[in-house]
């Protein structure tokens, strides 16, 4: 407990502001967090679709999510929340199976190599050279020495065309949100060797059982409450007051609030709203302006219950629908999450004409389903920075240089792409460092 007593302001309820409040609650540290919306879960969130309640975006977790695994039972979550099913990829082309995946029960990597090399629908030399980039992988940890584009690593990998349309680009867009050819390799080849060379059961595919604002927000509000913490829905922090490059208050819709310590765990463009005026956070701010966004779009499309795939999710290729999510799991029988990450052609087209080509492009894979009764598109045009070459090093740490401010979010330098794991990893990173600092911080 720091010496003036006053809590730490926490900006932002997402999950990467959940993190740092129940690891700070957890450990006894007053906490104060502020939510813009009305409700806690940011960018992964709780969304109302008719009677049901589905997410602001289809969202996949996996076996390697140790940190988001790790808060989930920290705040009372059971296991079975989530269906754990081992690494199993298939991909449709139209109506066609392209690419049969199955990673056997073995220990890492040779679960991974196994099922490489068994893969149905490569030849013989895609499968030598998809074993040849994952030995490549493995030789160096994950960890390259140039940040290429992930196209450029694919070529001089000697990845065939076959591999890199029904494996590489998936897993890519899948992982980084951003098109190949300017996705960052030294980003994919870390996520791909934490995920899949390290345990097997890293690449187990996690389905969330519930809507995610029930996995983690409204447990993570109940246990940040009954540590004594508090939470204030509704109200956005509009400014920072420093002196002598120290944190002094938070200004909120014009009220300014005491706070020699605070965590923005706010999306990218607001920390940069919120730092830009500030000398001392300007070259922060200076990445962070240089930092692009890429968009995520889900379509749902409810069927008749009976509906079915036969996997929680399947690759599809050629057109623009990339995942096709079962929502069966969630308890939603004939919902299904049509998942499109990045840019591309799809956004010049309005929601109807989305939702009908997606619509038309799940009737070609499935010509035996009827046509669905509903179909909602949820457009995120900022879901993700662009995890493009380079952008590593404009990403901000989370410490910075005003004593008692502190950064989280998906965006600061976690070394990951934008994804729950690493805005969780953000938040707990950030709570250390405010408890390593508890007493030098108290002005
Ligand atoms: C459609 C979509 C699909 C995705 N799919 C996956 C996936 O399958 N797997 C995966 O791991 N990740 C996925 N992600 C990424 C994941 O959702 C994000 O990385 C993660 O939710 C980011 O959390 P965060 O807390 O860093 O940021 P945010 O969720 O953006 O939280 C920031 C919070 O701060 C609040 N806020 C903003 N300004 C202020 C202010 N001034 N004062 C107070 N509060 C403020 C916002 O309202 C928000 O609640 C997906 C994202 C989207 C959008």
């Amino acid at each position: 407990m720091s010496r003036d007593g006053k809590p730490v302001l926490v900006a932002g309820g997402g999950w990467a502001g959940l993190s740092a409040a129940v690891h700070l609650a957890a450990r006894g540290v007053p906490v104060h967090l502020v939510e813009a919306a009305r409700q806690l879960g940011g960018r992964a969130r709780r969304v109302r679709l008719g009677e049901l309640a589905v997410d602001n975006g289809q969202h996949l977790l996996i076996g390697a999510y140790h940190a988001t695994l790790d808060l989930l039972e920290q705040i009372g979550v059971p296991g079975e929340a989530l269906l754990r099913t081992p690494l199993q990829l298939d991909v449709l082309a139209g109506p066609r199976h392209a690419l049969q995946l199955r990673a056997p029960h073995l220990p890492a990597p040779f679960h991974l190599l196994l099922a490489l090399w068994r893969a149905r629908g490569l030849t013989r030399h895609d499968r030598r050279r998809a074993l040849a980039f994952g030995r490549f992988l493995q030789g160096r940890r994950g960890e390259l020495a140039d940040d290429d584009s992930v196209a450029e690593l694919l070529r001089a990998q000697g990845q065939t065309p076959a591999t890199v349309r029904l494996l590489w680009e998936p897993l890519c867009l899948a992982t980084l949100n951003t098109p190949l050819a300017r996705a960052s390799a030294r980003v994919f080849a870390r996520v791909l060797y934490d995920a899949l060379f390290r345990a097997r059961r890293d690449s187990d595919l996690l389905f969330a059982r519930r809507d995610l604002g029930a996995l983690l927000p409204d447990p993570a509000m109940a246990f940040i409450e009954h540590h004594g913490g508090r939470i204030t829905l509704g109200r956005r922090v509009t400014g920072l007051r420093i002196a002598r490059n120290r944190l002094q208050a938070v200004e909120m819709d014009g009220e300014t609030i005491d706070a020699p310590r605070a965590i923005l765990a706010v999306s990218p463009e607001q920390c940069l709203a919120l730092c830009r005026h500030h000398a001392p956070l300007s070259a922060l701010a200076d990445g962070l302006a240089r930092l692009d966004s890429q968009p995520i779009c889900t379509v749902y499309l409810q069927y008749p219950q009976a509906t079915r795939l036969p996997r929680p999710a399947i690759g599809m290729v050629g057109g623009l629908c990339q995942w096709l999510f079962d929502r069966r799991h969630a308890g939603q029988a004939g919902l299904m999450a049509a998942v499109i990450s990045a840019e591309g052609p799809h956004m010049a087209m309005d929601n109807a004409e989305l939702g009908e080509a997606v619509g038309a492009e799940i009737a070609r894979a499935h010509p035996h389903w009827p046509a669905p009764h509903a179909v909602r598109v949820i457009r995120e045009k900022r879901a993700t920075f662009a995890c493009v070459r380079g952008s590593d090093t404009l990403r901000p740490a989370s410490a910075t240089p005003v004593r008692g401010l502190y950064l989280a979010g998906d965006f600061t330098a976690t070394g990951y792409p934008a994804t729950l794991e690493g805005a969780v990893r953000s938040g707990r990173v950030a709570a250390r460092h405010i408890l390593e600092n508890l007493q030098e911080d108290t002005p």
